[in-house]
């Protein structure tokens, strides 16, 4: 791969802990290059054990002798309002420079990532409005009482996100936890921080938070990730990213009895019934497999079709796949642009020769999109398998890029089998004319997100997780809250019987 030196000195990222933007302890740094052209764009410290030490001491202190968990729901409220405001003024940079560090096409990172990560901010400026009182209903108890449950922030929250969705997936973590009263210690991917960056930048500026609140350390994960994890002075981690690693997290947090969410990797599937309108949903099917060239958690890989609309849709699918426009992410008429780094587009080709071994056929791509302007970037051209065995690797495994396994079905009964056989249940669709057979489709699928005649649609107020090996707990919402907090049952006592006595008879009707 040919790297072009900036022209000018490299733009430089510290850490930001305590408070204050500081390079690492070692002075450690590594540099984030531009997928679509080899262009190195900043260099960034690296963070060393001592420098997590530090963060997570002062996220500690931030939290145990800090104001911010004893913030009100309306401090809090504000805080997430004002936020908010900065990210609307910031919305082009911040979707600029997510499309140049991630490569993805700007139209997505300007019209749904940034928007989404302003509507997380929104909705948890309101969710954090709501009392952390829950009032409990009264039993038959001998005792009278109030008994009420207090929500409480759970303490340092390691947050550690993947390159993908960068500014989304910021926006997803940090919401939450600042709407709850935790403090943070946040670590974006090594291959794509600079978003993360640009936030925690823009935190800072507000000067709304106290120090030690929000603190960003950047490195490797086998180093920066798995120390931060098994820090005794964490307390709950959220983790977003791979479902072999998430494995390793959920050990290390199995050492510290840490709380800890798991949002993983996905292998969704996309069953179209027998009536669906393939004219209308074509599109949505190729949205749902090759939207940021496949490299989604929820990406919808796996079709099943029935046999007898088999034929057609391949016809409509190639046709449409013919017409997505390849190339740089900075453009705004591009649909797709490359991969991540050049070793993603190695495992992806690895699959893509691995589904023809196992017997399966390509129709269309299969190799890189030609030209000069495609030289300097891992691309790679939307594929089509068909003839796919659902349980061959091609259908179990997540690739993510963009390569889709049409599978055939012969009876609905088959496909919600098939569709349910993998160790992934983060997310599906459904693709029919009829939602009430739609919405029973629904309830049988084990995933934590099902679509109908839609697909990859968030929404900051629903829950969002997996099932089996795609996740452990739910984020966003009123189910995310809860991820974020203790529950305290506090109980007050209205009687006042219990001088002079000590034992449980006390408490009965005299
Ligand atoms: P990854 O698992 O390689 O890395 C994710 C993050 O974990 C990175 O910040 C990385 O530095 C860090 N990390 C790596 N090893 C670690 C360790 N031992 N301990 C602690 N942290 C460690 O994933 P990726 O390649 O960055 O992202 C792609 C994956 O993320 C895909 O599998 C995708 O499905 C998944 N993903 C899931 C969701 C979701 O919400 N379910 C969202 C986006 C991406």
């Amino acid at each position: 791969m040919e790297l072009h030196p900036p022209t000018t000195a490299l733009e430089h990222h510290p850490l930001y802990i305590d408070g204050v933007w500081c390079d690492a302890a070692d002075g450690a740094t590594f540099t984030v290059t531009a997928p679509a052209t080899g262009e190195l764009m900043a260099s960034v410290a690296s963070a060393s054990p001592a420098d997590v030490d530090r963060a997570v001491a002062a996220a500690r202190t931030a939290f145990d002798s800090g104001p911010w968990p004893h913030s009100s729901p309306a401090e809090r409220a504000r805080v997430l309002t004002d936020l908010t405001a900065m990210l609307e003024e910031r919305a082009f940079a911040l979707a600029e420079i997510d499309a140049r560090e991630g490569g993805v096409p700007i139209r997505k990172t300007t019209y749904n990532d940034v928007t989404l990560a302003i509507e997380i901010f929104r909705t948890f400026a309101e969710i954090a409005r709501r009392p952390p009182y829950e009032p409990l209903p009264w039993t038959d108890m001998p005792s009278v009482s109030w008994n009420f449950v207090w929500r409480e922030p759970i303490g340092v929250c390691a947050q550690i996100i993947p390159w993908n969705y960068t500014v989304a997936m910021a926006a997803w973590k940090l919401a939450p936890a600042l709407a709850t009263g935790n403090t943070v210690v946040f670590k974006p991917s090594s291959l794509a921080p600079l978003t993360s960056i640009e936030l925690v930048r823009m935190i800072n500026e507000s000067d709304l938070l106290p120090r030690g609140v929000v603190n960003l350390v950047n490195g490797p994960g086998a180093s920066v990730g798995e120390y931060l994890v098994g820090h005794p002075g964490v307390d709950k981690i959220a983790f977003s990213g791979s479902t072999e690693v998430g494995r390793k997290v959920m050990v290390a947090a199995a050492q510290g009895l840490k709380k800890v969410t798991l949002e993983l990797g996905g292998k969704s599937p996309a069953l179209v019934l027998p009536d669906a309108d393939l004219e209308t949903i074509t599109d949505g099917l190729l949205f749902g497999a090759f939207y940021h060239a496949g490299q989604l958690c929820e990406a919808g890989t796996r079709i099943f079709v029935h046999r007898s609309q088999h034929d057609e849709l391949v016809e409509r699918l190639v046709a449409r796949t013919r017409q997505i426009r390849i190339g740089d992410p900075l453009d705004l008429e591009t649909d797709m642009g490359p991969l991540i780094s050049f070793a993603q587009r190695e495992k992806v080709e690895a699959y893509i020769q691995l589904g023809q071994a196992e017997g399966a056929r390509i129709v269309v791509g299969g190799g890189r999109p030609q030209g000069e302007q495609f030289e300097r970037g891992p691309y790679i051209e939307p594929t089509i398998f068909v003839d796919v065995d659902n349980r061959s690797r091609l259908a179990q495994e997540e690739i993510f890029g963009p390569v889709l396994a049409i599978i055939c079905y012969d009876d609905i009964t088959d496909a919600l089998r098939m569709a349910n056989e993998t160790l992934f249940g983060l997310a599906a669709s459904v693709w029919t004319r009829d939602l009430q057979a739609g919405i029973a489709i629904a309830q049988r699928i084990r995933a934590g997100t099902v679509w109908i005649n839609e697909t990859l649609v968030l929404n900051p107020n629903a829950p969002f997780g997996g099932y089996k090996q795609s996740g452990i707990g739910r984020e966003m919402g009123l189910y995310g809250i809860q991820e974020y907090t203790e529950a305290k049952h506090i109980h007050v006592d209205l009687m006042q019987k219990r001088q002079g006595r000590l034992w449980w008879d006390a408490l009965l009707p005299e």
